[in-house]
């Protein structure tokens, strides 16, 4: 596992909520911070340090020695401009990794501008998400590199039973890589080219979409 680092989440609604609970089960620390004590109270025993606070005023950005801090997530919801001069303190205070939660296109703008390092929109993102692997049963999970790449995970039919990825020459033929082969809980990083897949193992696949694509039309 990578090693432990330390975040402040700023913002603990349901997106921030549920950041600030997936990085203390991912091992590191975590310093929670939202002006409304409800709120902070909820996520005491998630966080390593849960703490009431205003993130627009700088003074208690420095109290906190939020500074210090490598990698902050602003996850304040409707209010765009405490985002921004959230963010926009960060900055200036020099913390290096600022992941920001955007509400629309003129909010991402701005953050770009002013130095936020990641800017998410998780409604959206996820919509996609859930969209690609709705509309393509053999998809089982997908990330998406940029525009263009993707990694696929996807479930091996019928069809491919008993073949061999040398035989498939799945790079050769469309472009793709197969990273990894996930056969039950047994994970393959190297799979062999005399591997043969068996029904329902699930391919991790690289590449463009295009191609990732014709590869599952063809193939699967
Ligand atoms: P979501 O859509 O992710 O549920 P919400 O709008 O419900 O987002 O949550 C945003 C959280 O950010 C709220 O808990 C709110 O109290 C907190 N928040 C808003 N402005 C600030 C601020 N300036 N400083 C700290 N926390 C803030």
């Amino acid at each position: 596992m990578a090693d432990k680092k330390q975040f402040v989440v700023i913002g603990l609604g349901r997106f921030g909520g549920s950041v600030c609970k997936e990085l203390i089960k991912l091992g590191n620390e975590v310093l929670a911070m939202d002006m409304d004590e409800q709120k902070v109270n909820d996520y005491a025993r998630y966080a390593t340090h849960a703490v009431v606070g205003d993130s627009t005023d700088e003074s208690t950005l420095r109290s906190l020695g939020v500074r210090n801090f490598e990698n902050v997530v602003v996850a304040i919801g409707d209010n765009i401009q405490a985002s921004i001069l959230t963010t926009l303190l960060l900055k200036e205070m020099g913390v290096n990794n600022v992941c920001v939660k955007a509400r629309n296109y003129y909010h991402h703008k701005v953050l770009e501008k002013i130095g936020a390092d990641k800017v998410v929109h998780p409604e959206t993102d996820m919509g996609k998400r859930i969209a690609q692997q709705m509309s393509d049963e053999n998809v089982i999970d997908y990330i998406e590199l940029s525009e263009e790449y993707s990694i696929v995970e996807l479930i091996a039919t019928a069809k491919l039973e008993g073949k061999t990825l040398i035989k498939l020459n799945v790079r050769a033929r469309f472009g793709v890589t197969i990273l990894a082969i996930k056969k039950g809980d047994n994970i393959d990083i190297s799979p062999s080219p005399d591997y043969q897949i068996g029904k329902g193992d699930l391919l991790i696949v690289i590449g463009h979409n295009e191609d990732i694509k014709r590869f599952e039309d063809q193939v699967m």
